[in-house]
C-alpha cells in the first residue's frame, strides 16, 4: 500500500486514550498532510491519564488536570465526538453514533482500534445498583464527593448502625487501581475526619475484598506482601482468597462468611476489552481482546492494527506465547511503534515488531507512602512514593499540564488540602426543579 503519489490516505483511530492520542500525535508528526489524513474518535474529547486518578479523587491533584483536551493536543487531526459502535473491514468502515445522535460510517484506509478497556463485572447481585467503578474522571469526582457526602451524613445521624454503614468503604479487587484508589481515598477522609468534631479516623471501616491470595499482581509477591501488611497495618481490612457473593439492600456479603452493611462499595476487580471488538469479525483471544501480530496488526488483517488494552500483543520480552499486561506502559510504546509501522505501511517500508521489557510499577499508597519496583528493584515509603509522583508526572503530556500538577502538590505544602463535598454537581437541576414546583403551586 503506497500513497506517496495518491490522495491522502485516510487512517482512522477509534479511542482517543494512552495508545489512540498517542499514536494520533506520532502519526501527525511522522506523515506530511499530503501523504493521510488522521481522524480520531471518541465520546470523549480528552484523554484521562488514569494512574492519576486516585490522586484527583483524593484533592492531592485538581481533576482538570488529569486531563488532555485531545483538540488542543492533536494540531492536524480531526477529533470526531461519537462512539464507534461497529467495525466493517471487508468494507473499511467503522460505524459510529456521532454526538448530534445520528449514525455516521466513516471510511478508513488504515484503521487503528485503541477503544480500551471497561470495568469487568460478574454477576453479583446488587452490584448495578450499589457499586461504582474506578475507571474516569467522572467516577473519581463522584468517589470523592460521596465519600466526603457520606462523613457530613455520618456526623449528622443518630442512628449508630446507619453511622457504621456510612462509614464502612468497600473496595473490591487488589489491584493499583483499587489499592491506590483505597489508600488514597482513606488518606483523604482521614484528613477530612479532623474538621468534624465527632468522627475519628478509626470510626471509619476500609476493607478490602480480593479473590486471588495476594495483592498487586502488577509487582512481585515480596512487594505486594509489604503492601499488603502496610495497609493492614494502618487498619486495613483485608480478606484474601474471597469474592464479593451480594451486595443486596446495600449488605455486603462475603465468601468468607463475613458480612456488613456498606454505603460504598467501589467495583475494580479487574478489566475486559471493549465489547464494541465482539461484534467486528475480527480475531479475539479467550479474554475478549484483538489478535495482533508482533507488528501490531490484527492478524489476517492488511490495514487494521490495535494497541493498548483491547489488543492482544505477543509480549517478546518474555514468550511468544505471553501476551503484554494491560497497562499505559505497553499502551504509550505500541502507540509509537504502531505509528512508525503505519508510516511504513503507507511507503512501503518494513514493518518492526514490538519488543518492551516492562519496566516495573509505582504506586502511591496515600501521602508520602508508596511502594515500586523498577527493574526488578523493589522500594517502598516515601521513597517510593517520590519516585511514583516523579515518573508519572515526566509522562505526563504536555509541558503546562506538568507544571499545573507540580503546583498543585506545592500547594498542598503550605495549605492543607481542600476538604469539600460537592454532591450538588451531581444533580444539578435539583434546586431549580424545586424551586419551578414552588411557583407551580403559588
Ligand atoms: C485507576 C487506574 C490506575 C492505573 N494506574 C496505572 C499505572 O500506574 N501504570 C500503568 O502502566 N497503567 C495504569 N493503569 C492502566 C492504564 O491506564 C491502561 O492500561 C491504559 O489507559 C490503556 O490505554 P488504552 O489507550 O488502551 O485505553 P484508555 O487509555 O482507557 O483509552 C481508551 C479510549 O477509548 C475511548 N473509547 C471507549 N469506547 C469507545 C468507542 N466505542 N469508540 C471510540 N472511542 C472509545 C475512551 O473514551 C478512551 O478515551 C491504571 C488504570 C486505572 C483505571
Amino acid at each position: 500500500m503506497s500513497h506517496a503519489a495518491q490522495a491522502p490516505a485516510r487512517i482512522v483511530i477509534v479511542g482517543g486514550g494512552h495508545a489512540g492520542m498517542n499514536a494520533a500525535r506520532s502519526l501527525r508528526t511522522t506523515l506530511r498532510s499530503d501523504e493521510a489524513t488522521v481522524t480520531v474518535i471518541d465520546p470523549r474529547s480528552y484523554m484521562t491519564y488514569q494512574p492519576f486518578l486516585a490522586e484527583a479523587a483524593a484533592g492531592s491533584v485538581e481533576p482538570r488536570h488529569v486531563v488532555v483536551p485531545l483538540r488542543e493536543v492533536l494540531p492536524g487531526c480531526e477529533v470526531l465526538s461519537g462512539e464507534a459502535a461497529g467495525v466493517r473491514p471487508d468494507e473499511r468502515k467503522v460505524s459510529v453514533e456521532v454526538a448530534d445522535g445520528h449514525t455516521r460510517q466513516i471510511g478508513y484506509d488504515v484503521l487503528v482500534l485503541a477503544p480500551g478497556s471497561w470495568s469487568k463485572t460478574m454477576p453479583v447481585p446488587g452490584l448495578a445498583e450499589h457499586a461504582v467503578g474506578f475507571k474516569t474522571l467522572g467516577e473519581a469526582i463522584y468517589l470523592r464527593n460521596h465519600v466526603l457526602s457520606r462523613l457530613d451524613a455520618a456526623a449528622s445521624t443518630l442512628d449508630p448502625k446507619l453511622r457504621e454503614k456510612l462509614l464502612t468503604f468497600v473496595f473490591v479487587g487488589g489491584g493499583y487501581a483499587g489499592v491506590e484508589a483505597l489508600a488514597e481515598l482513606a488518606d483523604m477522609a482521614g484528613a477530612a475526619s479532623d474538621y468534624y468534631g465527632t468522627i475519628g479516623r478509626d470510626d471509619m471501616r476500609w476493607v478490602l475484598v480480593e479473590a486471588a491470595g495476594r495483592i498487586m499482581p502488577e509487582v512481585s509477591e515480596g512487594l505486594g506482601t509489604y503492601t499488603l501488611n502496610l495497609l493492614r497495618d494502618v487498619g486495613f481490612e483485608t480478606h484474601l482468597n474471597t469474592t464479593v457473593e451480594s451486595i443486596e439492600d446495600g449488605y455486603v456479603k462475603l465468601s468468607d462468611g463475613t458480612g456488613f452493611d456498606a454505603d460504598t462499595v467501589v467495583w475494580t476487580a479487574g478489566v475486559a476489552p471493549h465489547p464494541m471488538l465482539a461484534d467486528t469479525g475480527l480475531p479475539l483471544d479467550g479474554k475478549g481482546r484483538v489478535r495482533c501480530t508482533p507488528e501490531l496488526r490484527v492478524e489476517g488483517q492488511d490495514a487494521v492494527f490495535a494497541a493498548g488494552d483491547c489488543a492482544a500483543v505477543p509480549d517478546l520480552s518474555r514468550a511468544p506465547t505471553e501476551i503484554c499486561a494491560p497497562s499505559a506502559q505497553h499502551a504509550s510504546r505500541q502507540a509509537e511503534l504502531l505509528s512508525k509501522n503505519v508510516a511504513a505501511l503507507l511507503r512501503g517500508g518494513r514493518l518492526r515488531r514490538y519488543k518492551h521489557a516492562y519496566a516495573g510499577s509505582v504506586a502511591s499508597l496515600g501521602l508520602y507512602r508508596g511502594v515500586a519496583e523498577i527493574y526488578g528493584v523493589k522500594l517502598k515509603g516515601k521513597l517510593a512514593w517520590a519516585l511514583h509522583r516523579g515518573y508519572h508526572l515526566a509522562t505526563m503530556p504536555t509541558a503546562h499540564r506538568r507544571v499545573r500538577i507540580a503546583f498543585d502538590w506545592l500547594l498542598s505544602l503550605p495549605f492543607r488540602r481542600q476538604i469539600v463535598a460537592l454532591g450538588e454537581l451531581h444533580q444539578p437541576r435539583r434546586e431549580f426543579d424545586r424551586a419551578s414546583a414552588g411557583s407551580r403551586k403559588d
